[in-house]
Parts: C-alpha cells; structure tokens; sequence
C-alpha cells in the first residue's frame, strides 16, 4: 500500500464495539477485569496501555516501516527513553548540531549519570568512525540539522555503526517519514517530535518511537509503562487525526519550501542559505538521494541580531515563534530561543550566529508566504 493510504488506515481499524471510523478517544484510567487475572483484551490499567495510544503507535511505526512503536509525552521524553537504552560506563556518539533541548539532556543531565557523550560533525562519516570507542552503544542522528540543516548519510553511518554492533538512532522529525525513511536507510531506531509534523497543527505536544529489534522494543515498552511519560488519549487522537494528511501537507510543505528558498537565495539582504534543496548547498546531492523532497524547513544569516531583529519583528504573516512544522508559516531565532542553551562559541562554531533566522514554511499560499519575507526583509536598514 501507498504512504497516503497506510497513514488514513494504519492502527484505524473501524472501533470493534461500535464500528466508530474515527478511533475514539478512550478517556479512561482503568478497565473492568473479568475476573482475577482476566483483564479484557489486555487492557489493564492507562499508563500501561490505552487504545487510543495503541493506534497512533501502530500508525507512525507502519508510517516508518517499523514493526514497533511507543508513543510518549513529547519528544524530549521520547528522546529520554530511547537514551535508557545505554547505561553508566556507555559511549554515545551524538550529531553536534542538534535540537537544543536534545544537546540540554544529553549535556546537563543524562552526563550526570555515567553516560558520556562525544558531539561530532556526523555529517562526516569519517568523524562519526574516529569518535567509535570500545564502550560506544549508540550513534545518534539529526538529519537534516536544526537549525543549519547539515546531512547525515545515513546509510554510510548505519554501516559503520551495525560492523561493531552499535544502534543508530535518527530524528527524524525534520523530514517526516513521508520524506525520508530513516530505517530503510540502515538506522535501527527512528524518533520524532509529533509536536511538529506528524501532528502539524500546532496543537499538541508528543513525542514517537519506532523500531525493528524486538529486545529493544521490550525495553522501551518497560520504560515506557515504568517512567509513565505516555502520550494522553486525546493527544494520541489529535496525532492520528494529523498523520491522516501527512502526505498532502509534506508535499505542499516541500513544494512551498522550495519556492521560499528560491527567492531567498536570490534576496540581497540574505548572505547565507541554509536548505539542502538549494544547488548550492555542499550535500545536496546526498539529500536528493536520501530524502523524498527537502521539506519547509530554511534558514537563512543576514548578517546581525539588528537585521535578524528587523525581519523577525518585520513580519506579519509569519508568526514569531518557537517550533515548526505546522499549516502556520513560524519564523524564529535560534541563537535566543531554540539553540539558547547552546554555549556561546559552540554556536559560532555551527553557524548559530545573531544574524541567522529559521523559518517553516506552513501551508499558506506560498505567494503570500513569500511576499510577507520581501516586505520584512525590506525593514533591514
Ligand atoms: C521539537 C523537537 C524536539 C523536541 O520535541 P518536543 O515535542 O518539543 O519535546 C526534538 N527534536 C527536534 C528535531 C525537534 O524539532
């Protein structure tokens, strides 16, 4: 079957009770038992398990070509629980430009318990091999970055990383699994933020893990039922409601994204464009040939906070905010909001620069999309 077709019908199963198309949202703690020991259809208690959480899992897992998923509060405790997959005395090897609350949890709290993390520039696959070491059990991806959109070859780090038995593990939520598949590539685990794309709308917060190894998925089961970070019943439905229009919003998202490169790259004011997309881009040829499209995602340097200041507040279509991937064109700044927690000369270092600006081309037309960025880019002095 078709992705448009396994995102309307996977885990959305008409419900066996009343035969409702839309999966319902099954707002309950706990589940009458039919007697000692005899839960009905291995429904026991909310934390462990809820129907409406089932179905989102099981979608995002066929979505992702994964036969197991687990669907979590947000991303940041998706990320969480995939990480108690190593132990004290455990090496990660991690992406050095990722989502800042991913560089926050791995450097602030996750190093506090034995876990030691080396950030390389993944995008060089000689890098990821050298930071290899003995006690190394997961490499872990972002591709495209956020916000400078650097590309891994997934392909090439799931080699390197399956010769010595270590798990990759891929954000994926820039892309979406309708524009790339990070587990057909070689990853073993597959991450999103369901806050952005999978739900798209802006309105909800959740995080999904998928995968393929049964052991693991054992695991994250545990942790998933032990922690209790669970997606909510109705955060679950709003997220299957979003990945029903998965496919037609990636391809307007991409087609749009596209379109809003084009005519910043050829701006005066902007000095730098960062979108795989773009010809100019130094890994283009590796995003053509491992992603569908390139996305809604572009950011783009011009030059100081005071031009930055000028397009951000400039705008009046695009909205000043955190996040992405959502029908809502967003436009943000790393360096004070997203990436804040990143120190200072790390964020030189990536690109993160007061000049740099990130917007997610939503789902408006792409002629008013556009038009919003030549008149605010118009406020730069
Ligand atoms: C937003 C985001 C996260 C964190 O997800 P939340 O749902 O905000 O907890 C992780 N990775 C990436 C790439 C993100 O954009």
């Amino acid at each position: 079957m078709g992705f448009a077709t396994t995102a309307i019908h996977a885990g959305n199963e008409p419900d066996p009770t009343t035969g409702a198309v839309s999966v319902p949202i099954y707002q309950t703690s706990t589940y009458a038992q039919e007697g000692l020991g005899k839960p009905r259809g291995g429904f026991e208690y909310a934390r462990t398990q809820n129907p409406t959480r089932l179905a989102v899992e099981r979608n995002v897992a066929a979505l992702e070509g994964a036969r197991f998923g687990f669907a979590f509060a947000s991303g940041m405790s998706a990320i969480d629980a995939v990480l108690r997959l190593v132990k004290a005395g455990d090496h990660v090897v991690v992406s050095d430009n990722t989502y800042g609350g991913t560089y926050r949890l791995f450097s602030r709290i996750l190093s506090n318990y034995g876990i030691e993390f080396s950030f390389v520039d993944t995008s060089d696959s000689g890098e990821v091999e050298r930071a290899l070491k003995e006690n190394t059990r997961m490499v872990y991806v972002e591709t495209p970055t956020n916000p400078v959109m650097t590309v891994t070859d997934l392909t090439a780090v799931s080699e390197l990383a399956r010769a010595r038995g270590v798990r990759v593990v891929c954000d994926n939520t820039f892309m979406s699994p309708y524009l790339q598949r990070p587990i057909e590539l070689g990853a073993d685990i597959v991450l999103h933020s369901a806050t952005k794309y999978l739900n798209g709308h802006s309105d909800s917060v959740g995080g999904v893990v998928v995968l393929n190894d049964e052991q693991d998925a054992e695991w994250l089961k545990f942790v998933q039922n032990s922690v209790g970070a669970i997606l909510s019943p109705f955060d679950s439905w709003l997220t299957l409601r979003g990945t029903k229009t998965l496919a037609l919003r990636m391809e307007q998202h991409d087609k749009s994204g596209r379109a809003v490169a084009a005519f910043l790259e050829e701006h005066p004011k902007v000095e730098k464009l960062y979108y795989p997309g773009s010809l100019s881009h130094k890994q283009h040829e590796l995003a053509k040939r491992q992603q569908r499209g390139f996305g809604g995602m572009v950011s783009f340097d011009v030059g100081s906070l005071e031009n930055a200041r000028a397009v951000l507040e400039g705008c009046r279509l695009l909205t000043l905010a955190e996040s992405l991937g959502a029908v809502e064109s967003l436009i943000s700044h790393p360096a004070t909001m997203t990436h804040a927690s990143v120190l200072p000369a790390t964020r030189q270092r990536l690109g993160i620069t007061d000049g740099l600006v990130r917007v997610s081309v939503g789902l408006e037309d792409t002629d008013d999309i556009i038009a919003d960025l030549d008149q605010a880019l118009g406020k730069i002095k």
